[in-house]
């Protein structure tokens, strides 16, 4: 995390969340006072063993023997009793503690800026909430429950074995330096390598992700054995880690035993010498014998102690880097509410940079009048995502202001203007649930009618009507069980519901079908009026009637203005305009796309192919690229003659085609007459030169030609008769079915 505040000493950090354990000051009483139980319960059998060899064996005292044993028994259970108390409260504390850092990781997680890394880096997030929540859990309350016992366990047995014989207890306490010695070692590098693992899990879970959310482009690639290859490399990586750890582990409690088995055998030797000379009796060396590892586990214990706190306080870092991040609205600018009531937009002079070394945005300006509408065009990267994330106040601009309703929007104000405001992104994402759930996710409180609405509003009505759950249909992850229409249907129903005053469309770049783009004009026409609009239109032709358009050009605006306007400045809107709407391979895409319609719901396709007859004529006289742009200046004449769902192209050099959605034959022929009536009275000008052309059309339909496939459709268009055979299309019609 590159933003991590300074390192926080590590007793001050730990301190700081011990605060986490007070709401379970009584659980964690119950268990500390039930351990507390159990070890002094446990230092009364050693003691037994006096009484038993020092008086009931050697006075053949039945009685006394009878009454250890069973003495015995019941201290077992009563022991037994309190370390299941300590061990449930420990357990149960554990599980509370852990999951409310995962739950206060998470919310933070949610409030954090949208470029902060930790919004990003989504593999090293989840895992310090899953695992590092879970560890530092375990660390925050064994640490102070394992010192408080082990202390309390050495004090107790320390007094017992001293008063027993205080050379043989001292002698056993020289041990402890070299315990010191050997923790401090071993607890660095164990610490050093839980960072490494945490690390090596975050890559592994990204690496992960990264892959199963790819599946479809690995398995277009064919790659699946070269990403099985590059995601072994994390797991070697973590085998080797964890191996290493285990090593470290191993050699670490070998020298600890190693110690304490030198030491004891010492001690033992010391006993026995002890015995020999009578300043010690066989039972004192039985009741010893049982001490002195009593004394030698807690400061095991307290060696192991300090080696997880070390270990542990790498993962209580992790999620203390989460928890200090700032979140959006830590620092409150304006105290007033924000009141968006007509949905006004007013962008001055705004800049912005991802970092330091690239300007996104310079000084852009301009104004969005309440319930107009606005479309953003520009080449890729131009900055008209930037601008939509910049109006919902994800990030914050570099320079200049954005004022809704006049205001300027303060950090504290940030729910208020999102709450006015409906958004669309580019990525559409539904979460599993219902239609239902996802329309209602920003207004769970609408009414029925009101969701109903939305979805009318947003056409999603009557695919989710034709459901057989309506509604109630589930909705899978990402809504995988939807089509991209649907999905950006019920995206756009979901941002309606929220009932609006900004609406922000950023409209998917890729794979847009001729449905979507009906569906984002739908959109701005059904919302005149009622919301302001501003859409990232990547489809120019689905913007035509926006109010206004502004072209970004590399962060700047190069232009703006109305469709017709900025048509008739032929700058880079019209250039622009012209690369996006010349080709036929778009056509074809739109001709696929109808057909499916029109096999679907029976709703008629037919085909309009203009010749220019005078075109071989041109030919002699003129250069090619002029007559290139004088069949260009033909398209677009026909385009802003044709309805916003028709579309054309310029076909084999001297022809156009026209596909004209749900219009049937005699529509079409009626069409295909003015149109030719049109641009005979009209003059193209290319260089200053005018040009009269004359064209021939041919009309193909689907309905009436039987069509299979698209391009027969366009092939009926080349083969059908010229607009002389169309004086009666039924006669027409009957001699091409004959
Ligand atoms: P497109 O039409 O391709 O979606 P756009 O006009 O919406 O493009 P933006 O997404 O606004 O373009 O990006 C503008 C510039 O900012 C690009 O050069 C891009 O590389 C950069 N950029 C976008 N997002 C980030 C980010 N999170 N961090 C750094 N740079 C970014």
């Amino acid at each position: 995390m590159t933003d991590a505040p300074p390192k926080t000493p590590a007793f001050r950090l730990y301190r700081k969340y011990l605060s986490k354990l007070r709401p379970y000051s009584f659980p964690i009483g119950v268990g500390i006072a039930s351990d507390l139980y159990a070890t002094f319960l446990a230092m009364i059998p050693p003691l037994f063993s006096i009484l038993l060899f020092d008086y009931a064996y050697p006075g053949r005292d039945l009685r006394l023997l009878t009454w250890v044993v069973a003495a015995g028994l019941v201290l077992y259970f009563i022991n037994f009793f309190f370390s299941s108390i300590n061990d449930y409260m420990n357990v149960f504390v554990d599980e509370k503690i852990s999951t409310s850092l995962s739950l206060d990781m998470f919310r933070k997680i949610m409030h954090l800026p949208l470029l902060s890394p930790a919004s990003k880096n989504v593999g090293d997030t989840t895992v310090r909430i899953l695992e590092d929540a879970d560890l530092t859990a375990g660390m925050l309350l064994n640490a102070p429950q394992a010192l408080l016992i082990n202390l309390a366990n050495l004090g107790l047995f320390l007094v017992i074995s001293l008063m027993l014989n205080p050379y043989v207890t001292l002698l056993s306490l020289a041990s402890i330096p070299f315990y010191l010695l050997e923790t401090e070692f071993f607890s660095g590098r164990l610490s050093e390598l839980r960072e490494e693992t945490q690390k090596n899990r975050s890559e592994t879970y990204d690496g992960l992700q990264e892959r199963l959310l790819s599946l479809r482009t690995v398995k277009a690639f064919c790659r699946e054995d070269h990403e099985a290859l590059r995601f072994k490399i994390y797991l070697d990586r973590r085998i080797k880690l964890n191996i290493k750890q285990k090593i470290i582990g191993i050699i670490s409690a070998f020298s600890n035993s190693f110690t304490l088995q030198i030491w004891s055998t010492f001690v033992a030797w010391y006993m026995g010498y002890q015995v020999v000379h009578g300043h010690l009796t066989l039972g004192q060396l039985l009741a010893l014998s049982a001490y002195l590892p009593q004394i030698a586990g807690p400061i095991h214990e307290l060696a192991n102690l300090y080696t997880n706190f070390r270990v542990g306080m790498v993962s209580l870092r992790r999620v203390d880097e989460i928890l200090s991040l700032p979140s959006e609205w830590d620092e409150a600018f304006a105290k007033e509410p924000l009141a968006l009531e007509r949905g006004k937009i007013d962008v001055q002079s705004l800049s912005f940079r991802y970092d330091e070394l690239s300007q996104t945005l310079r000084k852009i300006t301009f104004e969005v009048p309440e319930g107009s509408s606005l479309a953003l065009v520009g080449g890729s990267g131009a900055g008209k995502s930037t601008i939509i994330n910049l109006l919902l106040r994800f990030y914050d601009p570099s320079e200049g202001m954005i004022y809704f309703d006049g205001q300027t929007v303060g950090r504290a104000q940030i729910d208020a203007l999102r709450g006015r405001m409906g958004a669309v992104f580019q990525e559409i994402s539904l979460f599993a649930g219902t239609i239902r759930e996802n329309i209602l996710y920003g207004n769970p409180s609408a009414s029925d009618e009101e969701m109903r609405e939305a979805a009318q509003m947003a056409a999603a009505h009557d695919f989710i009507d034709a459901l057989p759950l309506k509604y109630d249909s589930p909705v899978e992850h990402f809504g995988q069980n939807f089509s991209g229409g649907q999905r950006q249907r019920l995206a756009i129903a979901r941002a309606l519901a929220m009932k609006p005053k900004i609406l922000v469309l950023d409209e998917a770049s890729s794979a847009l079908d001729a449905e979507s783009e009906f569906l984002i004009q739908e959109t701005i026409h059904r919302c005149k009026g009622k919301m302001t609009v501003v859409i990232v239109a990547h489809r120019f032709s689905s913007i035509k009637g926006v109010d206004k358009i502004v072209v970004l050009d590399r962060g700047t605006v190069a232009e703006s203005g109305t469709f017709p306007q900025l048509m008739a400045k032929k700058g880079v809107f019209f250039t622009l305009y012209q690369l996006q709407m010349g080709g036929f391979q778009e056509f074809q895409q739109r001709m696929e796309t109808e057909f499916a319609r029109y096999q679907r719901y029976r709703q008629d396709l037919s085909v309009i192919l203009l010749d220019v007859s005078n075109y071989d004529q041109l030919a002699q006289n003129e250069k090619a690229g002029r007559l290139a742009r004088l069949m260009e200046e033909l398209n677009l004449f026909l385009r802003k003659n044709l309805r916003i769902m028709d579309f054309c192209c310029v076909f084999r050099e001297r022809e156009l085609l026209i596909g004209l959605p749900e219009t049937n034959f005699q529509n079409s022929v009626r069409l295909a007459r003015r149109l030719r009536q049109k641009i005979a009275e009209q003059v193209f000008e290319v260089d200053e030169k005018g040009f009269k052309l004359d064209v021939v059309p041919k009309v193909a339909s689907c309905r009436e030609d039987f069509v299979r496939y698209p391009d027969e459709l366009i092939e009926k268009a080349e083969e059908a008769p010229t607009d002389e055979g169309m004086a009666d299309p039924d006669q027409t019609i009957r001699e091409e079915k004959s």
